[in-house]
């Protein structure tokens, strides 16, 4: 028998995950395949589900000085159609699974699953983004780079409940998402590409490159980018070859029934030099 929750608040919902291991469902679209069974059986979940789509408070997008925030309950198909949801990940979600997915993926789920191919961790990291993290007792803030240590493994803890996505307000003037997958959406990513750039005068004000499915998690090296920033564009350009040697050792990928490890860190790498080009 599965155990579900459907709490009347946030506050509920905390003290839920405080007093019993639950799953928490976004969408569902990650745990209900995760915990399949065959046979045309119910899904074999060993913790109770904790449903919270429901709740008003964690759904919805706002607008603040400074920032995006959405909600973590917010689906895709909500982020996509709305005004201020930043072009890079608009062009994201729109490859992102398929419609019917959209209509109740999260951007939390995603990040929580933790997929080395997760298409949207990799624009949240290239936009810098943050999370709002809460259980019964505190809440944090957190990088989404820094929230994910690899496939399938985060730092949240089973009192954990991601409440909100908080995504900087930035104009690129520069920017492009490239996915590369057997077709263009419902297709896990071979190698995925997102980048962005302000460039004024002929100086780079800001840089951010963050290539997934080439390691075990979204490489992004903000080391690298750094000496690029407040400096002339010329500089970048002719220096493209050893900023992408700098990448490169970071870029790992491994040969799996999608694709190969020699394919995947030809294209990362030439994704890269395209964008520098384009600049
Ligand atoms: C047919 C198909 C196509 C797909 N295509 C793509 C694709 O192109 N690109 C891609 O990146 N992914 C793809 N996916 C994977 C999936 O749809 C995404 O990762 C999606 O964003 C997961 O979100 P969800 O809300 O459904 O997560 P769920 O399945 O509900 O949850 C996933 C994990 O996150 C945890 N979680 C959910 N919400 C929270 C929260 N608020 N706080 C803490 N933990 C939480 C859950 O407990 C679970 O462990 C595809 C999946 C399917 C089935």
């Amino acid at each position: 028998m599965v155990s579900h929750r459907h709490p009347n608040s946030l506050e509920e919902a905390l003290e839920t995950l405080k007093n019993e291991p639950c799953h928490i469902v976004g969408g569902g679209s990650d745990l209900w395949v995760k915990n399949r069974s065959w046979a045309n059986t119910p899904p074999a979940f060993k913790k109770t589900l904790l449903y919270l789509a429901h709740l008003e408070s964690l759904k919805g997008i706002r607008k603040t000085d400074d920032s995006l925030i959405i909600g973590a309950m917010t689906p895709y198909e909500t982020i996509l159609n709305h005004p201020e949801t930043p072009a890079l990940l608009k062009a994201c979600l729109y490859e992102l699974a398929s419609p019917a997915i959209r209509h109740v993926a999260t951007l939390a789920g995603n990040i929580a699953n933790a997929s080395p191919a997760a298409d949207a961790v990799l624009v949240l990291i290239a936009l810098d983004a943050t999370l709002e993290i809460q259980n019964h007792a505190f809440k944090r803030t957190v990088k989404v780079k820094d929230l994910i240590e690899g496939p399938g493994k985060t730092s949240l803890e089973s009192r954990d409940l991601i409440t909100s996505i908080r995504i900087p307000r930035r104009t690129f003037t520069h920017q492009t998402y490239k996915k590369v997958g057997g077709r263009k959406a419902d297709a896990i990513s071979k190698v995925a590409f997102a980048g962005g750039a302000v460039i004024k005068d002929g100086t780079v004000k800001h840089l951010s490159l963050a290539l997934g499915a080439v390691n075990a998690t979204v490489v992004r090296d903000e080391g690298v980018e750094k000496p690029y920033i407040n400096q002339p564009l010329s500089k970048l350009k002719s220096e493209k070859e050893a900023f992408k040697k700098a990448l490169s050792s970071s870029i790992n990928p491994i040969d799996d029934q999608r694709s190969n490890a020699l394919y995947r860190k030809k294209v990362a790498l030439n994704m890269i030099n395209r964008f520098i080009e384009s600049l």
